[in-house]
């Protein structure tokens, strides 16, 4: 794919839906999926509970929706949720929880999105007349900002411990949870398992072209699903949608592993590379962040400089620039993107 003119590094949601996904939706069977009769979308809403072990799943048209209707099963006018500073639903998702909820959040900085227990444990309130209930931690694997990193089983497991132990329930984005899982070498389920609910992405990595699916207990998905409807967001005959999701379920999880591959390569390329720093996480996945502080240079004329170059990324912070690889990405792309940041740097 990269003998298209440019190597598009911005997001794995860049992805086009494979052949083989255009084809099922082509030939799916549909039906009225509110009414729960779509047979092809009942079979992946089936598919995505096993997979994550998970007694039910829904189909959401994006995981802002996954995420926002989650967090709405959890909770009541007024309540607090615990995000990390960092976390998606806090920084990218027009403060949803806030203005459809009521909800008030509650901060702990973490250390590429992995919370101190300590601190969420400081977080959380007692019971007071002057306190909100907090009510839910959300947490995310992989994290986005948090460098792509992926949080291991221990370090969820630590930071959800603390939350149970207060009588606070458990959302995971995990909108990138198989490339956690394959970064790990675990089951997704085995991530998924610390969660009372977990909100994925077919549309991103896995190259499905819509939709997110959000898995949990049969009763959390119940009140999810009666949240979804109220944004808008029972479909019809979403079948067509849910074939390609499918098939982003059993034939586009393993090939994972070849992004988080170029995605190292890439990190090694840029890390020889003077005056530049590249954030390399613990567990890092298809994500690579490089910083342009000391190359005097703001993020949005090095992402015009590259751009110049038919290389596309995005600017995360006045010097922060993030490089994401996909499935229309391969080594040659990564070398294109090396090379023309060892040009840009050259030439300051
Ligand atoms: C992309 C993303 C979302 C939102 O998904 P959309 O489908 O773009 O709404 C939520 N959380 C994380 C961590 C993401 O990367």
């Amino acid at each position: 794919m990269t003998n298209s003119k440019y190597v598009d590094l911005r997001s794995d949601t860049v992805t086009l839906p494979t052949q083989e996904m255009r084809e099922a939706m082509y030939r799916s069977e549909v039906g009225d999926s509110m009414r729960g009769e779509d047979p092809t979308m009942n079979r992946l809403e089936a598919l995505a509970a096993e997979k994550l072990g998970k007694e039910a799943a829904i189909f959401v048209s994006s995981g802002t929706m996954g995420n926002l209707v989650s967090i709405m099963a959890h909770t009541d006018y007024g309540d607090e949720i615990i995000f990390e500073a960092d976390h998606h639903s806090y920084y990218y998702e027009v403060g949803g929880y806030a203005s459809l909820r009521g909800l008030a959040p509650r901060i702990v900085v973490g250390n590429h999105g992995v919370m101190a227990p300590e601190e969420i444990a400081a977080a959380i309130r007692g019971t007071s007349p002057y306190f909100p209930t907090t009510r839910l931690l959300v947490i995310e694997n992989t994290h986005n900002r948090g460098g792509g990193n992926a949080l291991t089983l221990e370090e969820v497991n630590s930071m959800t411990e603390v939350a149970r132990k207060h009588g606070l329930s458990v959302h995971l984005d995990g909108a990138r949870i198989f490339n956690a899982a394959v970064a790990l070498g675990v089951d997704a389920s085995e991530i998924a398992k610390f969660a009372d609910t977990v909100q994925f992405c077919l549309s991103k990595g896995l190259s499905a072209p819509v939709g997110s699916m959000v898995a949990g207990s049969k009763e959390l998905i119940e009140r999810a699903a009666h949240f979804r409807k109220i944004v808008g967001g029972d479909l019809r005959q979403s079948g067509v949608l849910a074939a390609a999701g499918i098939v982003a379920l059993e034939k586009m999880v393993d090939r994972l592993a070849d992004d988080h591959h170029n995605a190292f390569l890439l990190a090694q390329g840029l890390k020889e590379i003077p005056r530049i720093s590249v954030d390399i996480p613990p567990n890092p996945t298809n994500m690579v962040f490089i910083n342009t502080d000391e190359l005097q240079m703001d993020g949005t004329q090095f992402l015009n400089k590259l751009r110049g170059q038919n290389i596309l990324a995005v600017a995360y912070g006045p010097t922060r620039v993030r490089l994401v690889t996909h499935r229309h990405i391969d080594e040659e792309g990564v070398q294109r993107a090396t090379q023309a940041v060892e040009r840009i740097v050259s030439e300051v």
